[in-house]
């Protein structure tokens, strides 16, 4: 039995994607300065591959926050488990996120960031599954729509387990059943 019921996103249709938001961040940043604000852990990949086609000076910043118990549902609660380090306030902040579901990770981050006064805030999404979004969000960047099933790889875990798949797979959801030690 394998965790990956079927492949979403190859390697390669990934790298084109990525590439051609590099290249729209490119020209919409022309000129200004930007700070990359990765969500972690599932963003890793995506904005490390991501900032590679920007050709603008930018910074880099991480938080991560936890909205989800481990499992495939989120819980809506979110927890900040690391902070930003760098004082945003009068910087274009860029949003780097693997997936947005029901949204209530990135309204609660937009608005802890906003207190802050970057002089602008964008989101740049890697999955949008908008099947079950229960707040309004404005997504300027998406890689692709996602279809509502669980997916992992390429960032995105399941148990903590498969970010470091080269593709974006849905899960077998035999698996859900499984106890963590036998996937
Ligand atoms: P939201 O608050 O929008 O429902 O959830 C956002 C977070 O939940 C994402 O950053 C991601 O960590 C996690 N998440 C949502 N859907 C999926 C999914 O299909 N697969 C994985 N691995 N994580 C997901």
């Amino acid at each position: 039995m394998n965790i990956v019921k079927s492949v979403l996103f190859s390697p390669e249709v990934i790298a084109q994607r990525v590439k051609e938001l590099g290249a729209e961040i490119t020209s919409d940043y022309k000129d200004k300065e930007v700070l990359f604000l990765g969500i972690l852990k599932g963003a890793f990949l995506f904005m490390s591959d991501l900032c590679r086609y920007v050709d603008v000076k930018m910074e880099f910043d991480f938080m991560e926050v936890s909205s989800y118990s481990g499992g495939t549902y989120s819980t809506g609660q979110v927890r900040i488990l690391k902070d930003i380090d760098t004082n945003i306030e009068d910087k274009n902040i860029l949003i780097v996120e693997d997936i947005v579901d029901n949204g209530l990770t990135l309204d609660y981050l937009v608005n802890y960031i906003k207190v802050r006064q970057p002089r602008s805030l964008k989101i740049c999404a890697l999955l949008d599954k908008r099947a079950h979004r229960k707040v309004l969000l404005k997504i300027d960047y998406i890689g692709f729509d996602c279809p509502d099933e669980f997916v992992l790889g390429y960032g995105l875990d399941y148990g903590e387990f498969y970010r470091n798949l080269p593709f974006i797979g849905v899960l077998n959801e035999e698996f859900i059943s499984y106890p963590k030690n036998v996937l």
